[in-house]
């Protein structure tokens, strides 16, 4: 059987190895994404040519495989990884083999790869090489480890991450045995780095079915990656799972990796959501923005909490005060997920954040038109009166775009201050505007 569709730049790189006396197939995740008629990110090239071989037939190619053996091909400005045929030493460590060693044989080179449904070439004119039955497996929809599970997952540890990761992504079911021995095995993740778990544990968070999170826990693995976060999911999974699970991730903005994280932690508490995601060696940004989403969705009395319970033009823009306009749209996604704001309101907080936006409306200290100097010339003591005369300057000009000139807020401030010796002032001086 023949019957797939190479990209024309695959085709090239296969005939020009062959030309040069070599063996060469496509292989791995984009034969078994091209036979369930997805289309692959990207096409990978095994051969029996040494890398050294392989950057003689080819112009233009970089070494990034190491020794490995992969080189990375470059044709019309796109790269396509060429990897020699290769079996892996013994596995000391479980993560990584001792020693890579080349082969001749297409067939031990499938033999060391991870699962069947990974272990399949194919060939533009030969058709395919599948000698563990992939093909019949992914008919199937089955994720089965190639040859004994124990021993694969024994070797390298993370295979069992990749098999709950494949089943998120492609919606297969785990072969019963592939499973039990995730089960027995899960202690052994223990050996991989974090940030190896990481990158498995984000793209079942951004697959179709980020539910899948849950099977991490269920098989015990969660527990030695980050028990923290396993008790926590156990905890919130009445929660967290029908909002993981609802409908319309794709369209939705959520369905990137800061709002993944968020929907996941969003009932924690915001330092310890980021001291899990610095365990799990997030870079910087991403805790920055988790952890600021995960804070307004949580706390109470955070301004996005009380934006929602309080919609009026005042708290949309003191929200607006902490979120720009993209943390709040993000934020609002999540909080319609949890049912915390209907689709409704949703749509016209955005609005409402949008005309706010449009209008250029002060909605910081730094926008102000009074400043620190301005009030300690006026006589505020330089310190916490002129901070606390400064943010009620802000608090009137977020109730009242109008109010923010030089004039007025001297006037409005020097009042406070009056009234602080004098009767108590009005916490409400102007009146709140309702959203429409
Ligand atoms: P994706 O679509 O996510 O890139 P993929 O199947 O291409 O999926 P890669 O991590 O890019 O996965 O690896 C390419 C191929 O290398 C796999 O299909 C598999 O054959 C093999 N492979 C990768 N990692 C392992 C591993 N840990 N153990 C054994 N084989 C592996
Ligand atoms: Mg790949």
């Amino acid at each position: 059987m023949l019957g797939l569709r190479l990209i024309d730049d695959a085709e090239f790189i296969i005939a020009r190895l062959n030309e040069s006396g070599y063996e060469a197939y496509a292989v791995g995740g984009c034969v078994r994404d091209a036979v369930m008629g997805r289309q692959p990110k990207d096409w990978d090239i095994t051969t029996s040519a040494a890398p050294d071989e392989v950057r003689r037939v080819f112009s233009r190619t970089v070494n990034t495989g190491g020794k490995h053996g992969t080189i990375t091909v470059l044709i019309k400005n796109k790269a396509y990884e060429v990897t020699t045929y290769r079996v892996d030493g013994k596995y000391s460590d479980g993560r990584r083999p001792d020693i890579v060693t080349y082969t001749s044989t297409l067939a031990e080179d499938l033999g060391r790869r991870d699962f069947t449904i990974n272990a399949i070439a194919y060939h533009y004119s030969e058709g395919f090489v599948d000698p563990f039955g992939g093909i019949g497996d992914i008919e199937k929809r089955i994720i089965r480890t190639v040859g004994r599970p124990d021993e694969r997952f024994g070797e390298d540890s993370l295979r069992m991450l990749r098999a709950l990761r494949f089943r998120a992504q492609l919606g297969f079911e785990i072969e019963s045995e592939t499973y039990a021995s995730i089960i027995r095995n899960s202690a052994l993740i223990e050996k991989i780095s974090a940030e190896r778990i990481r990158d498995e544990i984000l793209k079942i968070l951004l697959s179709a079915s980020p539910q899948g999170i849950m099977s991490v826990v269920l098989t015990g693995l969660m527990d030695y990656c980050y028990p923290r976060a396993a008790e926590y999911l156990r905890e919130n999974a009445d929660k967290i799972l029908p909002a993981l699970t609802a409908g319309g991730w794709e369209a939705d903005p959520a369905s990137n990796a800061v709002n993944r994280l968020t929907l996941l932690l969003c009932f924690m508490p915001e330092s310890q959501a980021a001291e899990l995601l610095r365990g799990m060696r997030f870079d910087t940004k991403t805790i920055r923005a988790v952890s600021l989403r995960v804070r307004e969705l949580s706390e109470k009395d955070s301004l996005f909490s009380r934006m929602l319970s309080n919609p009026s033009l005042y708290y949309v823009r003191k929200a607006m005060s902490r979120l720009n306009a993209g943390q709040l749209t993000d934020c609002l996604a999540v909080a319609e997920i949890f049912n915390r704001v209907d689709h409704g309101l949703r749509a016209d907080i955005e609005t409402t954040v949008g005309k706010i936006t449009a209008a250029g409306n002060c909605l910081n200290l730094s926008n102000l038109a009074i400043n620190g100097r301005d009030l300690i010339k006026a006589g505020f003591k330089p310190g916490k009166p002129t901070g606390d005369a400064l943010n009620a300057a802000l608090d009137a000009v977020l109730r009242d775009p109008a109010l923010n000139t030089k004039p007025t807020l001297l006037k409005l401030t020097l009042e406070l201050l009056n009234a602080r010796n004098g009767p108590a002032p009005s916490d409400n001086p102007v009146p709140e505007v309702k959203i429409p």
